[in-house]
């Protein structure tokens, strides 16, 4: 899960891909009743631009698995996401920082983990919950 940009630099290479299986904390998913079902598949590629920051497109895969969130239902759901983040050297409000040796990208990753969980988990499209009603 590390970017050895100094390396790659001296290497000279500025840009590449990655991938690799992340195994997410136990309690990574914030839907109640769920759980995030095996690793989380991780691919992205990097830039190392003059001034040393990283540009990082995030690609992950996963599924959470669980009850359904109106019906208690088994359910599961594969989720994709993709983000594009930045890495510098000195603290601002708005990226990610690194030593300018190399990046690790767990906290990336976490919290791309998190904001890509849906609010809740469905059986099915539409699904509205237990059915109360005397057939
Ligand atoms: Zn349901």
């Amino acid at each position: 899960m590390e970017i050895e940009v100094r390396k790659l630099n001296a290497l000279k290479k500025y840009e590449g891909n990655f991938a690799f299986d992340y195994e997410p904390p136990a309690d990574m998913c914030l839907i109640p009743l769920c759980n995030l079902e095996g690793k989380v598949k991780v691919e992205g590629s990097y830039v190392i631009y003059d001034d040393d920051s990283v540009g990082i497109t995030l690609n992950l895969t996963y599924k959470i698995l669980g009850k359904c969130s109106y019906c208690l239902n088994d359910a599961q759901k594969e989720i994709k996401y993709e983000s594009d983040i930045l890495y510098v050297t000195e603290e601002d409000d708005e990226n990610y920082i690194y030593d300018g040796i190399k990046i690790n990208l767990k906290t990336a990753v976490d919290d791309a983990i998190l904001i890509s969980q849906p609010n809740v988990l469905l059986c099915r499209e539409g699904c509205t919950g237990i059915d109360v009603t005397n057939k």
